[in-house]
């Protein structure tokens, strides 16, 4: 596993469009809303899934593939929306995580556990600045 910067994987135009607009249904307003974050996951076919972060019911910790989470994850999100098929799908495809203004996204150690999971083999986030920074072959 390998954390590169910039030009790690080609982000195609559509996915990075969806992804700025998810990140604005985000619910979580605190610090601004600079918090809004997105995520689209893609495969060679186009989109597959996308989703962003909010928040859920007061005092309710939920536990997603064994990790507990006190708001939904734009991450989780994304992937939970695949739930009917995403066994077959989501190891070949990539996912892109987006925040608010271009900030930087990398996703927590809880969901890159949920990530590695379901076996995402591309994973890459913004970084100020315009960047991108990401893992690939992640396993
Ligand atoms: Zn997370």
């Amino acid at each position: 596993m390998e954390t590169r910067r910039r030009g790690i994987t080609r982000i195609p135009s559509d996915v990075i469009r969806l992804a700025i607009d998810e990140a604005l249904k985000s619910n979580i307003v605190k610090s601004k809303g600079t918090c809004r974050m997105s995520a689209v996951i893609w495969d060679r076919h186009g989109i597959v899934s996308s989703g962003y972060n909010m928040w859920t019911s007061a005092d309710m910790t939920s536990t997603y593939f064994g990790m507990p989470f006190r708001s939904r994850h734009a991450e989780v999100a994304a992937i939970y929306r695949t739930r009917d098929d995403w066994r077959w799908r989501l190891e070949r495809s990539s996912m892109f995580v987006y925040r608010v203004g271009w900030r930087t996204a990398m996703p927590c150690d809880k969901c890159m556990s949920v990530i590695n999971q379901v076996g995402i083999c591309k994973l890459c986030w913004t970084v100020k600045n315009g960047g991108i920074e990401g893992i690939e072959g992640y396993k």
